[in-house]
């Protein structure tokens, strides 16, 4: 088994540095390359012989660009990256007011089953490692030569179900050795797995968790994600309310409207009443227009705004998500989905 070097910290390349017989001082240039994607003779100021070792002992899991689609409207880019196994994940590149952003996917697949969505249409196929959501970012930043400032985990696959490489990512995207970007400038988005809620609370990360809530009661929010049958909306929103009592850090709710599921004007009066009963800071939900899956055979609402305008009079901090890249099909799963199929 090779180290993959990428989801290492500098204290753990130093201690290989070492360990290969070499000065402590390599493993900080090292660390400087990898993190911005070189590799191998690319590493300018690294000894051959050092080189040579390195790439014995190493894997360097950069993902590969397999396809990048751009959009003609924004400056909005989606890639297909390929991994080192041949699989596909994708990621998305935006640009907004307070920066760039990049939307990267957590696992190969997902298994949670929601039914709206295209990354978990065949399953699972395995986690990502630390240095493959790293990597992403690397790789993006590469492409684009833009420094990327905040980060959403909202591409293929569940976070949570990935916890200790998702908490691993965490901790090097953030260190200053690594590419320094502030945990506050990183989101993290769940269908609510709430045994990882807690234990999410007692890392002291200070993320911003999103909740894929995307219904007011039990009865809806089973009929479209699996997971509400081994947690209800009760344990979820209990668990929200202690993680923003233990971190100091508010929850946000993202609610996807789906024609005649969840888009009614009394499933608005509904949602604002069950939010305010558990949570006691305003809560804000950031409502998605549903982006089509042919599989799904389920429906965008014309209601969105009628929605908004009703949360809103309800005093919900309620806003709708800007689309951006439109015209790439950018909303994550739908890509991969469509190079599986060819
Ligand atoms: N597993 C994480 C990240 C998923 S993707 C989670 O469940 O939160 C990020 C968001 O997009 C989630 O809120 C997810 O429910 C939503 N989503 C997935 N497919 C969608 C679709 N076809 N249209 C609109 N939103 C979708």
């Amino acid at each position: 088994m090779k180290y993959d070097i990428l989801s290492m910290t500098l204290p753990e390349l130093e201690e290989l540095i070492l360990s290969l017989g070499e000065p402590k001082f390599r493993a900080k240039q090292i660390y400087g390359w990898i993190t911005k994607g070189a590799w191998g003779e690319e590493m300018r100021n690294i000894p051959k012989s050092l080189i040579k070792k390195l790439e014995d002992v190493c894997e360097f899991r950069l993902p590969k660009i397999k396809l990048k689609l751009e959009s003609k409207l924004d400056p909005t880019k989606k890639y297909l990256f390929e991994l080192i196994d041949g699989e596909c994940i994708e990621s998305v590149f935006m640009e907004y007011a307070h920066g760039n952003t990049l939307c990267i996917s957590s696992q190969v697949g997902c298994r949670m089953g929601c039914k709206f969505c295209a990354s978990t249409i065949l399953g699972r196929v395995r986690d990502l490692a630390p240095s493959e959501m790293l990597g992403q970012i690397i790789a993006a930043e590469k492409d684009t030569g833009k420094r990327i400032s905040n980060v959403v985990m909202m591409g293929i696959g569940e976070p949570l179900d990935n916890y200790a490489n998702t908490v691993k990512f965490l901790r090097l995207v953030s260190s200053p050795d690594s590419l320094n970007i502030g945990l506050r400038h990183i989101s993290v988005s769940t269908c609510g797995l709430v045994d990882r809620i807690d234990d999410l609370a007692k890392e002291d990360l200070p993320i911003t968790l999103s909740i894929s809530l995307h219904a007011y009661d039990d009865e809806t929010r089973s009929s479209i994600m699996p997971i509400n049958n081994k947690y209800s909306i009760d344990e979820l929103l209990c668990a929200c309310e202690s993680y923003y009592q233990k971190t100091g850090r508010r929850i946000s709710f993202e609610y996807t409207l789906i024609a005649n599921k969840n888009d009614t004007e009394e499933g608005a009066y509904m949602l604002a009443k069950v939010l305010k009963k558990y949570i006691r800071s305003t809560p804000h939900v950031n409502l998605i227009p549903l982006n089509e899956v042919e599989e799904t055979k389920l429906h965008t609402s014309k209601n969105v705004n009628n929605f908004k305008n009703k949360l809103i009079s309800l005093g919900i901090n309620a806003t709708v998500r800007r689309k951006l890249g439109s015209d790439i099909n950018a909303s994550c799963g739908q890509l991969r989905r469509q190079s599986q199929k060819e």
